[in-house]
């Protein structure tokens, strides 16, 4: 099997050090939605600065590298144990050469593990095998910690808001944690959302979506219209980048469903932060790309 811990290091690099084209250039957006000389058009311009440097430097856009969340679609016949054991050489590679912050504490003891490596879980890695002629495709996401802070899970009804099992319950809830985040998940934010699954596979799921591009939407148009309604609104807040007020609170929602037990019924937000770190790098014999 090929050795691919240097292409998986460079994988790290780019999700560490830049942002993909199309978060920057929604962020771009969002700068001319804002007033010029505002403080929410100084705080996009400081971030698209930042981003800016960080890619000419090669240095991570956030001090907060995040959780590294790697998904690995794998053809028949690639070993699991050997990929797993080369994202780990990477991603401790990564750290030494700081283009990641050791981020894996011992909550038990809190201690440090200084390369990012923490038992079986820290990373976090899920594999799915593929067909046998598909390539081998590893994406990460940098999860921040700010971000994930501020996520949040629901068990509906909710009533303190009158929030049924229901769209209409799903919206208010979302709005809510939305509110609740204020700046402090360093918005503008993504919103992945699951609805339904149990408590641990919904947040999985909400998790997951934020690996699509930017504009993916539900194909479902019921759930297509609530995604566009809830960035709408969460933009009516006046919560702005990194609370400082304005237009843009969040850039885009994402949802997706799962089926859940008649008993249960959660909504999942998984918020992502501004610094929207998400890569793929696809194998194909010995081709790698990344995009
Ligand atoms: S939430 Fe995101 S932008 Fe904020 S400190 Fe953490 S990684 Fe950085």
């Amino acid at each position: 099997m090929q050795d691919l811990t240097h292409e998986i290091l460079e994988l790290i690099r780019l999700t560490s050090t830049d942002l993909p084209a199309d978060v920057e250039l929604r962020l771009k957006q969002a700068l001319t939605e804002e007033e010029p000389g505002s403080a929410a058009s100084e705080a996009l311009e400081t971030i698209l600065k930042n981003v800016e440097l960080s890619r000419l430097n090669s240095t991570p856009i956030c001090q907060d590298t995040g959780t590294p969340i790697f998904y690995v679609h794998y053809p028949e016949g690639w070993s699991t144990r050997q990929l797993k054991s080369q994202i780990r050489a990477a991603l401790a590679e990564a750290t030494k050469r700081s283009f990641m912050r050791p981020n894996a504490v011992d909550a038990i003891y809190d201690k440090n593990s200084g390369n990012n490596l923490g038992g079986e879980d820290f990373p976090s890695i899920h594999f799915e095998e593929v067909d046998k002629d598909q390539p081998l495709t590893i994406q990460l996401i940098l999860k921040g910690g700010g971000c994930e802070n501020v996520g949040a899970q629901y068990s509906m009804p909710y009533n303190p808001l009158g929030a049924g099992r229901d769209l209409r319950g799903v919206r208010k809830v979302v709005l809510d944690a939305v509110y609740k985040a204020q700046g402090q998940g360093c918005a503008p934010g993504i919103l992945g959302v699951a609805i339904g699954g149990d408590r641990g596979s919904s947040y999985i799921k909400s998790k997951e979506v934020l690996f699509e591009k930017m504009g993916t939407r539900n194909p479902d148009p019921n759930v297509t219209s609530l995604e566009e309604r809830l960035t709408r609104e969460a933009n009516q807040l006046g919560i702005g980048p990194m609370g400082f007020g304005g237009k843009t609170t969040v850039l885009e929602t994402k949802i997706t469903g799962l089926h859940r037990l008649p008993a249960s019924y959660f909504v999942s937000i998984s918020y992502m932060c501004w610094a929207y770190r998400r890569r793929k790098m696809i194998v194909n014999g010995n081709q790698v790309s990344y995009e």
